[in-house]
């Protein structure tokens, strides 16, 4: 039985600035459900940034229209200020850039499930010394991410302590969704037995890169240089600069 536990849906977030570039994932719920039971996929997560919004409408789309072809697990992508934090079984926002203890509190607080994501990678990601000094409050390891460059060293880590992993795409488009996916031994049929199953170790996975990670970083260097321009033009105009998200939580 397949599974993919890290997509992005539309309702994720862009982390270089929500307002010049949009969510940074284009796919729709129902596509995204579609496209995994096509290939194959038994179980998965929608793990938007920082909004719970996208795993929960997949979620309950899910439960309503394909019960019987897919298991959905409801979660979310917290940048915490150490690295992101994937956080399953939650149906509420985690707020963005606390320090990873206090990001892995509020997660057991709302009875959910910690995951690093994509470990050791250049950016957004903990280290090795914070992936030890928290291992027993995270549930699982990503060992295997199609955006990462770490991957090696992720599994050679996780490997080496025996550790519960989990994989994921990282898919931002539905073209990504299953280019890394993780292999059950067994049927699952709720998504405690499919905890059960990660935790007892009963898995295999297939890794795979993303073969347009060139193409990608070209695009995201070039985003992220003209962000920041903009940010010095306004700092030159002495306009204030916006600042991704906070708008929002102040009309709120
Ligand atoms: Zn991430
Ligand atoms: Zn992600």
């Amino acid at each position: 039985m397949k599974f993919d536990l890290h997509i992005h849906s539309c309702y994720s977030k862009n982390l270089s600035g929500e307002k010049i570039f949009g969510p940074s994932s284009k796919s729709m719920p129902e596509d995204i459900i579609k496209t995994a039971i096509c290939n194959k996929i038994g179980v998965i997560a929608v793990t938007d940034h920082d909004n719970v919004e996208g795993g929960l409408r997949t979620y309950e789309l899910a439960q309503r229209k394909f019960k019987d072809d897919i298991l959905v697990i409801p979660g979310v992508e917290v940048s915490s200020k150490d690295g992101h934090i994937l956080a399953y079984n939650v149906y509420k926002d985690i707020p963005k850039g606390l320090p990873i203890e206090e990001t892995l509190d509020l997660i057991d607080e709302a009875g959910g499930l910690a995951v690093a994501a994509h470990p050791f990678n250049l950016k957004y990601s903990i280290n090795k010394k914070l992936a030890t000094k928290f291992k027993n409050r995270l549930a699982a390891y990503e060992i295997s991410n199609s955006r990462s460059l770490a991957n090696g060293r992720a599994m050679e880590y996780i490997k080496a302590r025996n550790y519960a992993f989990t994989v994921g795409s990282d898919a931002h488009s539905l073209a990504e969704i299953g280019l890394c996916y993780g292999q059950l031994d067994q049927r699952v049929n709720d998504v405690r037995e499919f905890w059960d199953a990660i935790q007892s170790k009963k898995v295999s996975f297939v890794h795979t890169y993303d073969k347009r990670l060139i193409q990608r970083a070209i695009t995201v260097g070039t985003s992220t240089f003209l962000y920041w321009k903009k940010i010095q033009i306004y700092h030159a105009l002495g306009k204030s600069v916006f600042l991704p998200y906070l708008e929002k939580n102040v009309e709120e």
